[in-house]
């Protein structure tokens, strides 16, 4: 009687999540950044460690360039309210490449991505130039949902560590090629050029992922926010030819794409087999405002941003399976708030037009965080990660 019961509750189960196609509508609010309201996300406690708690689903934060006193100006900036600031465990690593001190964001995210430390340029090559798997392939390969955003070209470094292997960032048609090589489910970010306008070959890659069943759209066509996107389907979205603009300029889809990432990736994976989702989300462009000693862009980045890691904070408070991650690959800029500083009016000085070699912070939060507490190399990073999610390498 119990088993019949039982039965009965699978088949209405199975019934409930029936293949329907989700239909996820981009809606308005996702775009308005509103106030900060920090306090509504309560108190972010320790997720308890056991065996059986592993992360299903992994929202990987990277904020380019974002170093302590990057996330300490937009802090003063923001009224000492950041959702950086909401972390229950809080790390350190070092960024330090195979070769020199200072890392460049290849061999940062190459570092995160294939826990390999590596040259300044390359992507998802180890020290010796042999190509390494990276998480986001193995995920795929394990069959579940990924998905990449980026608020720079998404053939640039960071994202490109994910996703493909060469001796060079700058080439990016190459780069463009290997997102053919994997099933990545939804991926938003600008250079749509390296795809569909390519010099040296004929290829149109956008056609080549229509063909494999994509839904590509572009800014070209329409709004971000007027999508209705269907899960069943992968989705890829160009925001830009080649670099999208600052935020301070008016680009705005960094919160609506992640937003409707999360939410396309966790509806994403088979309803039956659900087997959850990695997704990395780079605030590109911090690091850009470092390099251009500007620290009022550094800030503008910096917090929309924080809004995006509120945003994975609450989804991952709700979901209690899902493990949010924020870092950067280096420092930009070696910037400093100094002496004279108010408020209202910082002193912040910049002593180099580069990266520097200091030590990066690492917030995380959900099952699994309590293994990014302490320092260690950025690659610990990556091993971590397939700690935390129950997962190992590929063979
Ligand atoms: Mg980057
Ligand atoms: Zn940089």
């Amino acid at each position: 009687m119990k088993n019949t019961a039982f039965i009965l509750f699978l088949f209405i189960f199975f019934m409930g999540c029936d293949s329907k196609p989700k239909i996820i509508q981009v809606s308005k609010d996702a775009f308005q950044n509103g106030q900060y309201n920090t306090a509504t996300m309560g108190l972010l406690s320790r997720a308890k460690i056991s065996a059986s708690d592993k992360a299903k689903n992994v929202i990987f934060l990277i904020g380019d360039g974002m170093g302590l006193t990057q996330v300490s100006a937009a802090a003063i900036k923001n009224d000492n309210e950041l959702f950086l600031m909401k972390f229950p465990i809080i790390g350190i690593h070092n960024c330090q490449p195979s070769e020199g001190l200072i890392t460049d964001s290849a061999a940062g995210a190459t570092a995160f991505a294939t826990g390999k430390k590596t040259f300044n340029g390359a992507i998802g090559l180890g020290a010796d130039s042999s190509s390494h798997q990276t998480i986001l392939e193995r995920c795929e390969e394990l069959g579940m949902a990924t998905g990449m955003v980026a608020t720079s070209t998404i053939v640039h470094a960071t994202p490109a560590s994910f996703i493909s292997h060469r001796p060079s960032r700058k080439q990016y048609e190459d780069i463009a090629a290997d997102f053919m090589n994997t099933e990545i489910d939804y991926f938003v970010g600008g250079g749509k050029k390296y795809f569909d306008r390519r010099s040296q070959d004929e290829r149109n890659l956008v056609k080549e992922m229509q063909d494999k069943g994509y839904v590509v759209n572009d800014y070209f066509q329409e709004d971000f926010q007027n999508l209705s996107i269907d899960t069943k389907s992968n989705f890829a979205y160009f925001t830009a030819d080649d670099d999208p603009i600052p935020q301070s300029k008016g680009r705005n889809y960094l919160m609506p794409a992640s937003k409707t990432g999360i939410e396309f990736l966790d509806a994403h994976d088979d309803p039956n087999d659900d087997k959850g989702f990695f997704m990395m989300i780079e605030g590109s462009q911090i690091d850009w405002g470092g390099h251009a000693n500007n620290a009022e862009y550094v800030i503008s980045e910096l917090l929309e941003f924080d809004k995006v890691i509120g945003e994975a904070l609450r989804f991952a408070k709700e979901d209690g399976e899902t493990l949010v991650l924020v870092t950067a690959d280096h420092e930009t800029g070696g910037m400093a708030i100094n002496s004279g500083s108010t408020k209202d009016s910082l002193n912040i000085t910049f002593s180099s037009g580069y990266h520097t070699a200091t030590m990066i912070p690492v917030y995380a939060y959900g099952p699994g965080a309590e293994l990014f507490s302490g320092v260690y190399e950025n690659t610990a990073i990556y091993d971590k990660l397939l700690l935390a999610m129950g997962i190992t390498a590929s063979k």
